[in-house]
Formats: C-alpha cells, sequence, structure tokens
C-alpha cells in the first residue's frame, strides 16, 4: 500500500515537535481527550437539534484503555467520527497555516509554544507513541477507516471494521529512554493523575478500568483485587464550580487546555450572574501578544455554550475591539441552542451579557493598575496601545470606560503615569496637561521644544506611539484640563516677552525675508518664546501637528497632509547676531543661514531634508 506524505509544512513541524525537547509530555492526554470531548460535543448537540437522532446520555464517554502487554495506550470516544476525507484533511494537514511563519520567526523556542499556540494537539501522541492508529466512523456513514502513521515519513489510509460510530486511537507507546520512562502512561495512578489535573471538567465521563480490592463473595474477610470500570473525572464545568474550590493552577490549565494562549494568563475573572441574565464566565487577560494580535488575520472572540453545550467558538460580538485581547468563555442557560449568527447579534440577552463582561473587564483592569501596578504595566505594554486605539476610535464613544485605563511616560517620574497622577501634581497656575511626541523618550528629552515648559517646572507626558497623539485629540480634556503639545503655537504660558517693542519693529523686515526665502515651506518666521539654549524649532499651528503629518503621509493613500509650520529663532542666541549682521550687509548670507536654520529645524524633528547634498555643500560654505 503506498504510503501517503504529509502536506510538507505538517511534515516540518511534526519533526520539530517529535524532536523537541519538550518537558511535558504528559499533555498529549489532555490533547487526545479534549479532541474527543470536541467530537461527542458535535453530535451531542446534533442530537439535539435534530429529531432523528435520538442517544442515550450513558452514549457519550471517552475511555481509556491502558495494554502493559502489548505497550498500548488506546483513546475510545462516542464522538462524531471522520470520515475519509476528514481523517485526510485533518490528521494529514496542519490547516492553520500560520504556524510555520510563526515558527520561523521563533527559532529558538522549544516548541511548547506553539503546541499550545495553534492546537496541533493531535500530534502531540507523537511525543510518546512511535505509531499512532486512528480508527473512526463518521456519523451518518457505513464504512470506518484506519489511518495509521509511524511519524513524519508519512501515513496509510484503509479500509477497516468498526461498528458504532466514533473513533478510537491507538498509541503503540515509545520504548523507555534513560531521560523518558513511557511506561509510565500505562500506569493507573499516573493516568488518573494526568486526566484529573488537566481534563477534571470535561462534560462527558473518562472512564478507566481500575483496580479496585472487594470483600471475596465467600469470606467476608478476604479481600480480592478486581477491575472495574470507573468515572476519573468530576465532570463539572469549571466555570460551574465554585470560585473558592479553584486555584490559581485549576484557571491556568484551563486556559492551556482550551488553547487560549502559549503563555501563563495575567489574571482570571471568573463570572457568575444569576439575575435579569444568568450566565457564568472565566475570562482571561494574556501576558503575550498573540503573535498575529496586530494583523488582519487575528480574530477577536470568547466562546459562546448554551446550557453547557458549545454553540460558537468565537463570538465577537462579546467583546468590544478595545478588549480583544481578552480570550475565554461565556456559558448561559437563556440563549437558545439553534441561534444563528445573524439572530445572535440582535439578541437582547448576548447584549446585556456583552455589556457586563465590558464593564467586568474594565473593572478588574482599574483594579489590577490599583492593586498591583507591575502586573498592569506588563499588560499595558502588550496592550496598551490597543486602549489607545479605542479611545480614538467610534468618535470617542468609549473614552469614558478607557481614560483611566491609560499610561504614559512622564518627564519627571520617568516612568508610566496615570493621566490622574498628573492632574493631581499640577501647579496651581498650570493650564494645560503638556506632551511631546518623538520617536524614543531619549529623543524627546532633547527637543528644544519643551525647553520653556520644563523651564517652568511643568511635568510632560512623552508620547512615542503613532496612536498616542491622534488617541488624545479625540479626549480633547481630562478633568476639564486641555492637552497641549509643547510644538504648538500657543503654550498658554504667561512669560515676558523676550522682544522689546523696538525690537519687534526691528526683527519684523528679517523675518519677512527670512519667511520669503522659506516661501512655501513655513508659514511663519517668529522670535520664540519657548527656546532657551537650542538656536531653533519647527513648531506647528492648527490642528494638524508634526508628528501627525508624519504619520498621516507615511499611510497607504495618503492625501498628502501638511502641518502649517512655523520656524522659531531664539533671539537670545547668539547665531540671532549673525543673522542680523548678513541681513544688514549681505543678503546671500542670509539666505543661506536661513536655509541651514530650516534645515537643521527638520533635522531636529526627525523630518527629511528635502536636498541633503545642498545642505552639506551650505555646510562647506561657511566652512572655508
Ligand atoms: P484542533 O483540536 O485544534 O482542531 P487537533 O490537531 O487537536 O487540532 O485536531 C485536528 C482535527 O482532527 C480536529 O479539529 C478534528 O476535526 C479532528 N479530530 C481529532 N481527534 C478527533 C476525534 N477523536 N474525533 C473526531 N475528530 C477528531
Ligand atoms: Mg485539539
Amino acid at each position: 500500500m503506498a504510503k501517503k506524505q504529509f502536506k510538507a509544512e505538517s511534515k516540518r513541524l511534526l519533526e520539530m515537535m517529535i524532536n523537541s525537547i519538550y518537558s511535558q509530555k504528559e499533555i498529549f492526554l489532555r490533547e487526545l481527550i479534549s479532541n474527543a470531548s470536541d467530537a461527542i460535543d458535535k453530535i451531542y448537540y446534533k442530537a439535539l437539534t435534530d429529531e432523528n437522532l435520538r442517544f442515550n446520555k450513558d452514549d457519550y464517554y471517552i475511555k481509556v484503555v491502558a495494554d502493559k502487554e502489548n505497550r498500548t495506550l488506546t483513546l475510545i470516544d462516542t464522538g462524531i467520527g471522520m470520515t475519509k476525507e476528514e481523517l485526510e484533511n485533518n490528521l494529514g494537514t496542519i490547516a492553520k497555516s500560520g504556524s510555520l511563519a510563526f515558527k520561523n520567526e521563533n527559532e529558538s523556542k522549544d516548541g511548547h509554544d506553539i503546541i499550545g499556540q495553534f492546537g496541533v494537539g493531535f500530534y502531540s501522541a507523537f511525543m510518546v507513541a512511535d505509531v499512532v492508529t486512528v480508527i473512526s466512523k463518521a456519523l451518518g456513514s457505513d464504512e470506518a477507516y484506519k489511518w495509521e502513521s509511524k511519524g513524519a515519513d508519512g501515513y496509510t489510509l484503509t479500509p477497516y471494521e468498526k461498528d458504532d460510530v466514533g473513533t478510537e486511537i491507538i498509541l503503540k507507546l515509545k520504548e523507555n529512554t534513560e531521560d523518558d520512562r513511557y511506561d509510565e502512561y500505562l500506569e493507573e495512578y499516573k493516568l488518573k493523575s494526568i486526566i484529573k489535573k488537566y481534563s477534571d471538567f470535561i462534560r462527558y465521563p473518562i472512564k478507566m478500568d481500575a483496580t479496585t480490592s472487594k470483600p471475596k463473595e465467600d469470606s467476608e474477610s478476604e479481600l480480592e483485587e478486581v477491575q472495574e470500570e470507573q468515572i476519573v473525572n468530576s465532570m463539572v464545568p469549571i466555570w460551574r464550580k465554585n470560585k473558592n474550590e479553584l486555584t490559581d493552577e485549576d484557571y491556568e490549565n484551563f486556559y492551556n487546555e482550551k488553547h487560549y494562549g502559549f503563555d501563563k494568563p495575567l489574571k482570571h475573572i471568573h463570572v457568575s450572574v444569576d439575575g435579569a441574565i444568568r450566565y457564568n464566565a472565566i475570562l482571561y487577560i494574556p501576558e503575550n501578544i498573540p503573535f498575529d494580535y496586530y494583523s488582519k488575520e487575528f480574530e477577536k472572540g470568547l466562546e459562546l455554550y448554551s446550557n453547557g453545550v458549545l454553540i460558537m467558538e468565537k463570538c465577537s460580538d462579546l467583546l468590544p475591539d478595545y478588549f480583544s485581547f481578552v480570550k475565554g468563555m461565556v456559558d448561559s442557560e437563556d440563549l437558545s441552542l439553534n441561534i444563528s449568527r445573524e439572530i445572535l447579534q440582535q439578541d437582547k440577552q448576548l447584549k446585556l451579557i456583552a455589556k457586563n463582561i465590558k464593564n467586568k473587564i474594565s473593572s478588574n483592569l482599574q483594579s489590577m493598575l490599583k492593586e498591583d501596578r507591575e502586573k498592569y504595566e506588563t499588560f499595558y505594554k502588550s496592550f496598551g496601545r490597543q486602549l489607545k486605539y479605542g479611545v480614538y476610535s467610534d468618535f470617542g464613544s468609549n473614552k469614558d470606560t478607557l481614560q483611566n485605563l491609560l499610561l504614559f511616560y512622564s518627564s519627571k517620574e520617568k516612568k508610566l503615569i496615570t493621566l490622574d497622577e498628573y492632574i493631581s501634581r499640577m501647579p496651581e497656575d498650570q493650564k494645560y496637561i503638556y506632551y511631546a511626541t518623538g520617536e524614543s523618550y531619549e529623543r524627546i528629552e532633547r527637543l528644544p521644544q519643551t525647553e520653556l515648559v520644563a523651564e517652568k517646572g511643568y511635568e510632560i507626558l512623552y508620547f512615542t506611539e503613532d496612536i498616542d497623539e491622534f488617541a488624545i485629540k479625540m479626549l480633547m480634556n481630562y478633568k476639564e484640563k486641555e492637552f497641549k503639545s509643547v510644538s504648538s503655537g500657543d503654550l498658554g504660558i504667561e512669560d515676558n516677552d523676550p522682544q522689546t517693542e523696538e525690537e519687534k519693529n526691528e526683527n519684523k523686515e528679517l523675518f519677512s525675508l527670512m519667511k520669503e526665502s522659506l516661501a512655501g515651506k513655513v508659514k511663519d518666521v517668529r522670535a520664540s518664546k519657548r527656546l532657551r539654549s537650542h538656536p531653533v524649532c519647527l513648531t506647528a499651528e492648527g490642528e494638524v501637528s508634526i508628528e501627525m503629518e508624519k504619520i498621516l503621509n507615511a499611510m497607504p493613500n495618503n492625501e498628502n497632509v501638511k502641518a502649517d509650520k512655523v520656524l522659531e529663532i531664539n533671539i537670545n542666541h547668539e547665531v540671532y547676531q549673525s543673522l542680523k549682521d548678513a541681513f544688514e550687509k549681505d543678503k546671500d548670507k542670509l539666505n543661506l543661514y536661513t536655509n541651514l536654520l530650516y534645515n537643521q529645524a527638520l533635522l531636529i524633528e526627525g523630518l527629511p531634508i528635502q536636498d541633503p547634498v545642498e545642505f552639506t555643500n551650505d555646510i562647506c560654505k561657511i566652512m572655508v
């Protein structure tokens, strides 16, 4: 019989996984049980919604059978089964195409993350088995098939005899090595403890033949060992359990089992609401950003159960975009089983649940911010950007929920602070919340524009992310204090005008000549009120800041937005004297100086110089 090859990328992933020194091989059992449970979910759901299918409760189970003699471990389930095509497609390939791209970017990782992230769960069987055999009969199909594989070299698929619908997976365990005793997975106590640890809440019975001691029939005092079928798991879904009974580890195991993420969640939120709406939910705030989070491929959503039956894997209506990083599930008795996506969107109950969940998440984040600042900052480093997008989108309609969750880097504290913290230490004479934008904290720190505000002793928020200034423009103000860029035309700071009336008149002609030579580039040339030690800077008037001009023009289909730029000259700087001299004696020289200063201001802003060659030539001119 010809051997079929795994699809190329599956093969690579499989090899990688088999060879990875994965510390917790025992999770293969969790993966196979979870697949079995999913398969039973499907047939259970079908039976509930199709009158022609009648099953007994007892018909749904998973059984684990260890055969020490043959060194095989078998998992039997009464789930929906797989057709020939499904065996080929589901087990012969890894559908989720992102997996290898991810792997390549994370060469050094040990494989653990990949298993979790992509639910290549089935393949984990090869961590403990040399040969994996899957015998399956699909619901509504007359024939059964046997799929068999010895690992990366391929698999065979042959017709097979099987009476009942469902799947049987037979693992021929690997030989023991110095480091790994695969025999352990045939031991009753070991299997029980793995099942208890990872799969306790599975809704269907996980059965095992276990040895128990019983009094002999003919004698009351003597005991004999008998094999008896036992149910190993408690079968109560974790979300129906009492919070007091559950440990952090229980929640972490559930997170991993469900493949919500490959990290350890930062926080879990267990919600049980019993009122006008009734629902249970377990929500997680992940620690790390999923690799596709800030891409178009990312799909938000929570698992949705109706009275314990999974009806949707990713219900996006349950989460607002700005909390799209939240993972988890919701179970409600009040939802109909036969609900379609379209109806669901209109569903009043669902809307109530969504609103409730939104509030829970926001209050939990709020308390994390108050009670565990370090943890919150970890969260914020991953998902703060999403919160800021949330402020900006939907025309700012979510500002009230989100503004208290924002953090920005402070010039004074040299760390992230909240807007409340900023406001609380504002001196009385300070009218605005000041911010400065730039590529990095270091660069902003050195911006000439910050000089006056800093000299006044006012705190400045440093914006380094594209979204920052847009979000703040949407907020407009916080607790009645307006935001103001240190580069904006009017800083709102009472200050002695650096120019006397006499100087003003004298400067008028000089500045208008400079403005002429920079025609089309700047809107005005002015004596600066904000500069202290630096000779020159650019500021902007009007709605569009220089930073926004940069961002907008970096976008595809940009409409060539321009900020109204103003060239500010420090008239207390020595350079100013040179300008005045040139103005009186040598207009060409004035032109040269003007261009030099303008280009310097561009460089400080991180803006491109139109003609770098001319700029360097100009510098040479003043050197010789
Ligand atoms: P995932 O569970 O994340 O989809 P797996 O690698 O664990 O990924 O399983 C791949 C697919 O194989 C499943 O989606 C399912 O369609 C199918 N499958 C695996 N085990 C079973 C089973 N016991 N019964 C029916 N289908 C199964
Ligand atoms: Mg799986």
